[in-house]
């Protein structure tokens, strides 16, 4: 593809705010800049070094608009490896824009979501993955899900994926020797080291592939819905780990009738937490339809945490509630401990594991470490190692890399039962086409915009 525009965005934030930032990017950037910027040294920006950062104004004709420091990065040595101006002006809302304006009106375009990056991309200068990571690293909830952004933006996992389809080149050359020169001895070879290899690339794949769960939770974080019956201390137990009052907290059953999304840090695992009206039959018109999303909310939630009123017996709710949750991850609160107890705890180890049984009190601030501890394990248990490890954070890339993984266990099977290697051939292709989808190689332009769409303007 081949770019010949100049784009131009506001890259801060929206508001006020100490600075704005202006960036240009493209073959006109200077040229746009020079016409618009006097440097209070009287030098034109081509005159300095690249990437130094010049003190002067913005004026339009005679009329000056803002002061300014203005600096070049010179293509390839830029975030999209085009020529790229950054104007540094003074935050606000009106300065930006009238820079922006100003900066349209000598011929550059407004930028879309995410075409900075984009052309990062489309110039080589990163591949998919990072492109993508970048967003990450933007959205990050908790310093570990950054942390894994990062290790992505880097270019472990482009390194990874490129190793898989360097190895993926080398086995399909082995192939088509074996077809082009079909003697017997040759042949014999390319089964046996293909059989070897083959399987060697297939467990490597599945080894990443098997992050992709745990990693998922870093980039959306662990979808938990908080379910029991109204007044046993669901609030309570909210405000505690969100550490301000962000929902309502109520005697009156019923109260917290909508449904509450809020992300909270635990230690560094994103957890996003749905707050529920408590799960119950009602015909109140406004709470049935907290009750409705609720249980919409809690089908599809990673972690269910329900809690239960230790100082008073089980109702029917709560084994109702007890039913509905069969088959869930679920850590089980027993609140209220500060109270005379009545629950009869034997009766919820029937329904579950007697390790996700927490008692606490949310009122008196008591036993929710051990929550921490409990979810913490729970993400932990399973692959991921340290976050320097590549992880697998985004479904895209999942599904990719299950497709690859599917094409490397064909390719094993045709090799293992000795059908033509024309067959195999074709596995090997698909593997290194699906594992191209993640870094981008192989993908359609459909593809690409849909990514960059979720960008904000001026990334
Ligand atoms: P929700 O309806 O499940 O969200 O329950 P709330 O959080 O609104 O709590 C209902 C009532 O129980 C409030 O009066 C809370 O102060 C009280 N409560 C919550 N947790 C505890 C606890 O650990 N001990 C005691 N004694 N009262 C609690």
């Amino acid at each position: 593809m081949f770019i010949d525009d100049t784009i131009a965005a506001i890259a801060t934030a929206p508001g006020e705010g100490g600075i704005g930032i202006i960036r240009i990017s493209g073959p006109e950037a200077c040229d746009i800049a020079e016409e618009i910027f006097v440097s209070m040294s009287g030098k034109k920006i081509k005159e300095y070094p690249a990437r130094t950062l010049i003190y002067g104004y913005i004026a339009d004709g005679e009329k000056r608009i803002d002061e300014v420091l203005v600096a070049f990065m010179k293509g390839p040595n830029s975030y999209t490896a085009e020529d790229v101006i950054e104007i540094n002006c003074h935050g606000g809302f009106l300065s930006v824009k009238k820079i922006l304006e100003l900066v349209f009106k000598k011929g550059a375009r407004p930028a879309e979501a995410g075409e900075f990056t984009k052309r990062a991309f489309l110039n080589g200068r990163i591949d998919l993955s990072q492109a993508e990571a970048v967003i990450d690293v933007i959205n990050a909830k908790t310093d570990k899900a950054h942390e894994v952004a990062e290790t992505q933006l880097e270019g472990s996992l482009s390194k990874k994926i490129r190793d898989f389809r360097d190895k993926v080149t080398e086995l399909l050359a082995q192939v088509e020797v074996a077809i082009d020169y079909p003697e017997e001895d040759i042949e014999f070879i390319a089964y046996s080291t293909l059989e070897e290899k083959t399987a060697e690339l297939l467990e490597e794949i599945k080894e990443l592939y098997s992050t992709a769960d745990s990693g998922k939770i870093f980039r959306e974080g662990l979808k938990t819905v908080i379910v029991g019956k109204p007044n046993v201390g669901k609030s309570s137990l909210l405000n505690r780990i969100l550490g301000e009052n962000r929902a309502i907290v109520t005697d009156i059953p019923g109260t917290t009738r909508d449904v509450i999304e809020e992300f909270v840090n635990i230690r560094g695992i994103p957890l996003k937490i749905v707050d529920t009206a408590g799960i119950r039959e009602t015909d109140d018109v406004v709470e049935k339809i907290g009750v409705e999303k609720s249980k919409a909310s809690f089908d599809s939630a990673d972690l269910v945490i329900m809690m239960a009123d230790s100082s008073r017996e089980l109702s029917d709710e709560d084994m109702e509630i007890l039913e509905m949750i069969q088959g869930k991850e679920v850590i089980m609160l027993l609140n209220k401990i500060d109270l005379e107890q009545k629950l009869d705890e034997e009766v919820i180890k029937k329904y579950v594991n007697e390790d996700n049984i927490i008692k606490i009190s949310a009122l008196q601030n008591e036993g929710i470490d051990k929550i921490h501890d409990k979810i913490e394990s729970m993400v932990y248990k399973g692959d991921i190692r340290s976050t320097s490890d590549v992880v697998i954070t985004n479904t895209r890339h999942k599904d990719a890399l299950y497709n690859a993984m599917k094409s490397a266990e064909d390719a094993s099977s045709a090799i293992a039962d000795r059908m033509p290697l024309d067959f195999v051939e074709v596995d090997l292709k698909n593997i290194w086409d699906y594992l191209g989808h993640i870094n981008g190689d192989t993908v359609t332009e459909d593809l690409l915009d849909n990514i960059f769409h979720n960008f904000c303007i001026g990334k």
